[in-house]
């Protein structure tokens, strides 16, 4: 597969699994804006904030 030419415009964020321009590199994977507001306001405590970080690792865990 030839992956050279992408251009980044939209990226699959790796919370809500959408396509979105606009977000940030988190552990090297893409978090749209609206998932990175909501990690930083969810307090590590609760029980979204794991899942958060479950969705960051399934993806470094997994890259294809
Ligand atoms: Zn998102």
């Amino acid at each position: 597969m030839d992956a050279a030419a992408k251009v980044p415009i939209e990226e699959t964020c790796i919370v809500c699994e959408e396509l979105k321009s606009e977000g940030i590199y988190l552990y090297a994977s893409f978090v749209c804006r609206s998932c990175e507001e909501e990690i930083i306001k969810t307090e590590t405590s609760d029980p979204k904030y794991k899942y958060y970080l479950q969705q960051l690792r399934k993806v470094n865990k997994s890259e294809k």
